[in-house]
C-alpha cells in the first residue's frame, strides 16, 4: 500500500460507509465521512502533518479520527476497519461495488437477508427486491445488472495489471530457477482487455522446485513493489508443468480459445494428424515440435497470432505493429487536467521517437477538468505557435498540432461555436456527462455530433471504464454507420481502463469502411506508453496499418486523412 491522501480518504470513507450500514452511531459515521472529504480537498502535504502528529490542523479532522489515522504510520489499515470487517461480512461489503447502491439501501438489503452479490442477483430474480420498500421492479432489474457487472469485475484484472504481474512472476521464477522454461498463456497471451487468471506453461524443473519457488512469489513481489501484493490478492495464477516434448502443444492449448482449438483440431484431422494437449501425432508417432511455430509448419498452415485466436477459423493477416505509429494523438496538458506542460509533452514525445504530437485539452463544459474557456483556447493557440517557432529555430522536424477534446453536449451540439473550432488543427469529440440518457437520445446525440464537419475523431465512443463502469446505452451500429458515411475517424482509446471502442466493434466498423486513430489520451508523459495497449486491441480486431490514420509519417499526412 502506498500511503497518500487518496488512500487515507478512501479508508475513512469505507469506515463511514460501514458505520452507516450498521446504523449504530450516525454521529461517528458523519465524523469519518467529513474527515475524508476535508482530507481529499486538502492542498498541503498530508504526510508531513501525519509525521508531526498535526492532522487536527485540517478543519474537520477531530482528535479521535486523527489518532486513528496515526496508526497508518505503522500498519496497513485503520484499526476501526478491522473492527468493522468483523461486524460486516465480506458479502455485504461487496454490495458497495454495485453502482447505485449506498449504505442505506445496503443496510435494508442486509436486514432482509440479502448479504452478497449472488444473493442480490437471486433476490432480484424471484421478486424479493421489487417487494422491498424503497426499491421497486425497475430498480431491482437495474441492481441485478449492476451486481452481475460487479461479480465479473471482482474476479478479473485489466490487461496492464495482468502484464505487470505476469512479468514480475516470470522474472522472480526465472531468477530462482535458471533451468526453467516458462511462457505466459491464456487470455493474457491473447491480449484480452481483461484477464481472469494468469496461466503459465512451464517445463524443465520438478514439481517440488516449482512449488517452493512459486510460494515465494508473493513475498518476493512485495519486496520489489508493494503495489503488486495488493493486486495479487485473490488473483488466480496457474502453472501447467509439462514434459519438454509437450511444451508447444501445451502452450497452444493453454492459450486457447476453445473455439479456435476446435477449428485447428478439425483441420489437423483432415490433414491426417492428431492434435491434442499431449502433442501432435501422425500414425501414432509423435512429431517433434520445440515451439508453436513448428506445429504450424508441420501442419503446413500459416501461423496465427495469439491475439487473433478468438474464433474458429481466423485468417492469417498482416496486422499493425507499435512501430507503425508515428504520431501521438489526443493528449492533455496542465492547461486542463493533466500533469505536464505542452513543452514537457513535446520533449517526452520527441524522445520516444514520434514525429508529431497532437494536443487535445478539455473543453469548457468539462469545468471539473479545468476545461478551456474560449479566451483560453486562443491563449493556448499562441503558446502552441511559440513552441512551433522554437522547434523551427532548433531546426527540428517535429510537429505539434493544436486540437481540443470537445464535449458533446446533451443535444448533440459541440461545446464551442464553429468560429472557435475552425482555428484548431483537428478535434476529438466525446461524451463526458449525462451517461444515463435513453438509448435513443444518446444515439441521436452522438450521431448529431459525428455529423458535424468539424468533429474529426470520435473519442472513447462508449464511455466504458473496464471493470468499473459499463458502457452507456447506445446503438453502436448506427453510430458506426454514421462515422463511415461522414468519414469521422473512430478512436481506439489506448488507456488500459478504456480500450474503447471495443475491438469486437472495431472489427465490425472496419468491415463497414471506417478508419481509426489509436490514441493514448495521455494525462502524463508516462501515458504515451499506453499506446501499446491500443495497438494490441487494433491487432485483435485485425487492423492493418492502412486502417489507422496516425500511422501517417507526418502531421500533414495525418491531417489529410481526416474528413475535409
Ligand atoms: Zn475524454
Ligand atoms: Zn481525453
Amino acid at each position: 500500500m502506498e500511503l497518500n491522501k487518496k488512500e487515507i480518504a478512501s479508508q475513512l470513507k469505507e469506515a463511514a460507509n460501514l458505520l452507516d450500514v450498521l446504523a449504530e452511531d450516525e454521529f461517528r459515521a458523519k465524523a469519518y465521512m467529513n474527515a475524508a472529504r476535508q482530507i481529499e480537498g486538502f492542498d498541503g502535504d498530508i504526510l508531513i502533518l501525519l509525521k508531526e502528529n498535526r492532522l487536527t490542523d485540517i478543519r474537520g479532522v477531530g482528535k479521535t479520527v486523527a489518532a486513528e489515522i496515526a496508526y497508518l504510520k505503522t500498519q496497513e489499515a485503520l484499526p476501526i476497519l478491522e473492527e468493522l470487517y468483523v461486524k460486516v461480512p465480506e458479502g455485504v461489503r461487496d454490495l458497495f461495488r454495485v453502482s447505485g447502491l449506498g449504505s442505506k439501501k445496503i443496510s435494508a438489503l442486509w436486514q432482509n437477508g440479502i448479504a452478497s452479490l449472488e444473493g442480490l442477483i437471486e433476490a432480484a430474480g424471484d421478486g424479493r427486491i421489487a417487494a422491498l420498500k424503497g426499491f421497486g421492479a425497475k430498480s431491482a432489474d437495474k441492481f441485478a445488472e449492476a451486481a452481475k457487472f460487479a461479480t465479473e469485475a471482482k474476479r478479473r484484472m485489466r490487461l496492464n495489471i495482468a502484464e505487470t504481474l505476469s512479468n514480475a512472476i516470470s522474472s522472480v521464477l526465472q531468477e530462482r530457477l535458471p533451468e526453467l522454461k516458462l511462457e505466459p498463456a491464456g487470455e493474457y497471451r491473447r491480449c484480452c482487455e481483461t484477464v481472469g487468471s494468469l496461466e503459465f506453461v512451464v517445463s524443465g524443473v520438478s514439481q517440488d522446485a516449482l512449488n517452493s519457488a512459486s510460494a515465494d512469489i508473493g513475498e518476493k513481489l512485495s519486496l520489489t513493489d508493494e503495489g503488486l501484493t495488493l493486486e495479487l490478492e485473490g488473483r488466480l495464477v496457474n502453472f501447467s508443468l509439462v514434459a519438454p516434448e509437450q511444451f508447444a502443444t501445451a502452450l497452444l492449448y493453454k492459450t486457447g480459445n476453445n473455439s479456435y482449438l476446435e477449428g485447428l483440431e478439425e483441420k489437423a484431422k483432415e490433414l491426417g494428424f492428431e492434435l491434442s494437449y499431449e502433442g501432435l501425432f501422425k500414425d501414432g508417432s509423435r512429431i517433434k515440435t520445440n515451439a508453436e511455430a513448428d506445429l504450424f509448419a508441420a501442419l503446413g498452415l500459416e501461423p496465427i497470432l495469439p491475439e487473433l485466436r478468438e474464433e474458429k477459423h481466423p485468417e492469417p493477416i498482416n496486422v499493425i505493429e507499435l512501430k507503425d505509429i508515428h504520431g501521438q494523438i489526443h493528449n492533455h496538458s496542465s492547461w486542463s487536467d493533466a500533469v505536464h506542460s505542452i513543452r514537457e509533452m513535446v520533449a517526452a514525445c520527441r524522445n520516444a521517437g514520434f514525429t508529431y504530437l497532437a494536443m487535445a485539452d478539455h473543453s469548457r463544459t468539462s469545468y471539473y477538468a479545468n476545461g478551456l474557456s474560449i479566451d483560453r483556447v486562443y491563449e493556448q493557440a499562441k503558446e502552441i505557435a511559440e513552441i512551433r517557432q522554437e522547434l523551427a529555430d532548433e531546426g527540428s522536424d517535429f510537429e505539434l498540432l493544436h486540437g481540443i477534446e470537445v464535449d458533446i453536449m446533451t443535444d448533440g451540439s459541440l461545446d464551442y461555436p464553429d468560429e472557435v473550432l475552425k482555428i484548431l488543427d483537428y478535434t476529438v469529440v466525446s461524451v463526458h456527462q449525462n451517461f444515463t440518457l435513453s438509448k435513443e437520445d444518446q444515439t441521436r446525440r452522438i450521431i448529431k455530433a459525428v455529423e458535424h464537419p468539424l468533429a474529426k475523431i470520435l473519442a472513447h465512443p462508449t464511455g466504458r471504464l473496464l471493470l468499473r463502469r459499463p458502457e452507456y446505452d447506445v446503438d453502436l451500429d448506427q453510430i458506426i454507420d454514421t462515422c463511415a458515411a461522414t468519414g469521422t475517424i473512430i478512436e481506439i482509446n489506448a488507456n488500459p481502463y478504456r480500450l474503447d471502442l471495443d475491438w469486437r466493434w472495431v472489427k465490425k466498423a472496419k468491415a463497414k469502411g471506417c478508419q481509426f486513430s489509436i490514441n493514448p489520451d495521455a494525462h502524463h508523459v508516462d501515458g504515451f506508453n499506453d499506446l501499446k495497449y491500443g495497438v494490441m486491441m487494433a491487432r485483435k480486431a485485425g487492423l492493418s496499418k492502412e486502417d489507422v490514420v496516425n500511422t501517417a509519417a507526418t502531421a500533414k499526412d495525418f491531417l489529410a486523412r481526416l474528413k475535409p
